[in-house]
């Protein structure tokens, strides 16, 4: 699985709050996914924080 986000994230906390271990906030103050591809672990956490991201950038790709 690969994941990407887009711009315009809002910096709500989400995705990094539902999946730590796969989302960070980088140096601009944004989030980033921290393994691309993303771990089998983390797969299920993954789509999660892409359904529950309010602005809908994060952009998962099996
Ligand atoms: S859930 Fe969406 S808006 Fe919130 S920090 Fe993550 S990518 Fe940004």
């Amino acid at each position: 699985m690969e994941v990407q986000i887009d711009e315009g994230c809002i910096s709500c906390g989400l995705c990094t709050e539902i999946c730590p271990d796969e989302f960070e906030f980088g140096p601009e103050g944004t989030a980033v996914p921290i393994n691309d591809p993303v771990p089998a672990d983390l797969e299920a956490g993954t789509v999660e924080a892409s359904e529950a991201c309010p602005v809908s950038v994060i952009e998962v790709e099996e």
